[in-house]
Formats: C-alpha cells, structure tokens, sequence
C-alpha cells in the first residue's frame, strides 16, 4: 500500500481534525476521541542529528526535563557541539574551506515562528548564539559574513582563532593533494555531519537550531542548507519540525525541511513525510553517486522520525524513556 492510502487510514477524521488545533489542544482531541487513531508519544523530547548528538541533548535535557522552553534546549544542546575541539563539521573543531578559512553557518527557529540565522562566520564561538541573538535582538532573520561578525562583537561573542592546528596541517595536506578544483564531491562522514536538534517541551511547544561548518574544503563564500531557514531547519509548531543534514545543495533545491513539514500537515508522520522528501531529492537528480542526505521529523504528537538516501545515517534520542541512537531507514544502500 503506498505511503499515502496508509496515512489517510491511520489519520482518517480524527487525524483531519487533530491537524486544525494546537499542541496543547491535541491531547484532549485524541482522548475523547471514540477511536484515537494518532499515538501521543512521551514530551519532553528532543532530536539531534548524528553521534554528537548524544552529548548535545544532555544539554537539551538539562533544560527540558526542568520544564524549561524547547528554544532554550535547542540553543544550548548546539553550544556543546560547537565547543567540542574534536568535532571536524560543526564550530571551533570545523573544517576549513579550499583558502583555509572556517566559515560557519547556523540557524535557529522556535515556536512563534521567529527565527534567526548566520551564515560565513568566521572567528566567533557560538553561531547558534550569533543566530538566538539575531532573532531576539533585531528586526532581521539574517545576517552574514563579515556584518555578522561585527553583529557579534558588539553583542559581546568571544573571538576564536580557527582552523585549529591540527585542522590547518590536514587542510594544506588535501590541498596538496587535490589541484582539481571542480571534482565531484565525495561525500562522506568525514565531510558531512551538520548538528541539527528539534525539540518538544513538556508544554509541546517545538523548536530547532542547526549549526554546521558546511562542506570541508567548500569554494570560499559557499553557504550551504544549514543556515537557510525552511531547506536546513523548519518548525511550525501547529505541525512539526524538521532538520536535515547531508549534501546542502541538494537539500536547498528542495526547501527539505520545509517539505517534511507540509508532508505532516497533509498527514504524513515524522517517518514517511522524511522518506517522501528524500524521494523528491532522488527525483530531482539523475545521478545520485554519494549525494547522501537525511533528515529527522517531529510531529505535535512528539511522534520522531529520520531517513536517508544511503544507510549510515542515525540520529540521537532522548525522552523520558530512552536515551538512545535510532538508525534512520533510508533508500539504498552505499
Ligand atoms: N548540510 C551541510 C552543508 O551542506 C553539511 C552537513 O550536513 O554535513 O553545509
């Protein structure tokens, strides 16, 4: 049975019904209903793409399991990946572009829809600060480069020097080795390992941030999907939220997370509506050699979900039940 026929089952009138209210309305829908068809999952809970994001929803826990705001979790779940000197894809850790410059990239959305966002930001600790800070303190949703940078001096950032030494030595010894500067991508998770987090409060209210510094060895200037609000990172808080990670353009040409949003709101859950967005990344590209791509959902039910084009990818969950990676199902294998 096609994803579609499936969902309208599962959802039938009460799913239609569920889908006009709000979170904190929901519940109330789904137990007086005669026949609850939509399974209320255990809140707090909170997401994170990949390994790191173990260590990042502690943090996302710390605040959530006290009752405090899904966009608090969010924000302070990516400072811990962006202060891990290890991590090779994400903040002070990150890998530079071709010139040797690391340029990170980062967003954040919460459940009014406001939304901040910096993208090519070079020398400052906290993206995901820089982006909350955006979002709080000024009329914009973006900024980026070197008036992003004078954007978080002046709110008082801390400066960084990157890349890091080590960084620096593997970044001379690929350019080395790599003259071709047009080469096709290889994908893979050295390379590819943004942190996106979605989290539900316990009063169901969603919220997201991504943070990332984008493609190792990228052109100087590239921005990827990350900081882009609507591709990298999405949260309509009537609905759900998603993130993605992977190949950035790819993701960009089909506003993903965005995608994965309205496929909730046409019924789909967290699952298939990842599923179906990474099925219009595939239909969009006739070779799909090592473009890998995943994304991970929560519904206003805190129902999860993640998928990939390629095996590998998994994502890290945290509730009051399981604190656990989930592999995420995915379309072909590599
Ligand atoms: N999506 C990120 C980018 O394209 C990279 C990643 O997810 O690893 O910049």
């Amino acid at each position: 049975m096609s994803i579609k026929r499936r969902t309208f089952f599962k959802w039938g009138l009460t799913g239609a019904a569920i889908a006009l209210v709000k979170p904190s309305e929901a519940k109330d829908i789904l137990e007086s209903s005669s026949k609850p068809l939509m399974k209320l999952a255990p809140r707090p809970i909170v997401i994170s793409t990949w390994k790191h994001g173990l260590e990042a929803n502690k943090a996302a826990w710390e605040v959530l399991s006290k009752g405090g705001k899904a966009i608090d979790a969010v924000e302070q779940a990516a400072r811990v990946t962006e202060s891990d000197i290890t991590n090779r894809s994400v903040g002070i850790g990150g890998n530079p572009d071709r010139d040797g410059h690391v340029t990170l990239d980062a967003c954040i959305m919460d459940e009014n829809s406001k939304c901040g966002s910096v993208a090519f930001l070079e020398g400052i600790d906290h993206p995901i600060s820089v982006a909350r800070r955006v979002m709080d303190k000024t009329q914009h949703v973006m900024l980026v480069g070197e008036g992003a940078y004078q954007f978080a001096i002046e709110q008082g950032f801390g400066k960084i020097k990157t890349p890091l030494p080590e960084v620096k030595a593997d970044w001379k010894k690929w350019k080395k080795e790599n003259k071709d500067l047009f080469k096709k991508p290889e994908i893979n998770h050295e390379n590819h390992d943004t942190i996106g987090i979605i989290a539900m409060d316990v009063n169901g209210n969603l919220s997201g941030s991504c943070t990332t510094s984008g493609w190792a060895y990228k052109l100087h200037g590239r921005v990827g999907d990350s900081p882009i609000i609507g591709a990298g990172l999405f949260v309509d808080n009537e609905i759900g939220a998603a993130c993605a990670t992977g190949l950035g353009e790819a993701i960009m040409r089909v506003c993903g997370s965005h995608t994965v949003v309205e496929l909730m709101r046409q019924g789909h859950s967290p699952q298939e509506a990842c599923q179906l967005a990474v099925e219009r990344i595939i239909s969009k590209n006739k070779d799909m050699t090592g473009l890998q791509c995943g994304f991970i959902a929560i519904d206003k039910f805190g129902n999860h979900g993640g998928y990939s084009v390629f095996n590998g990818f998994n994502y890290a969950l945290k509730n009051n039940e399981a604190e656990k990676m989930v592999d995420a199902t995915f379309d072909r294998k590599w």
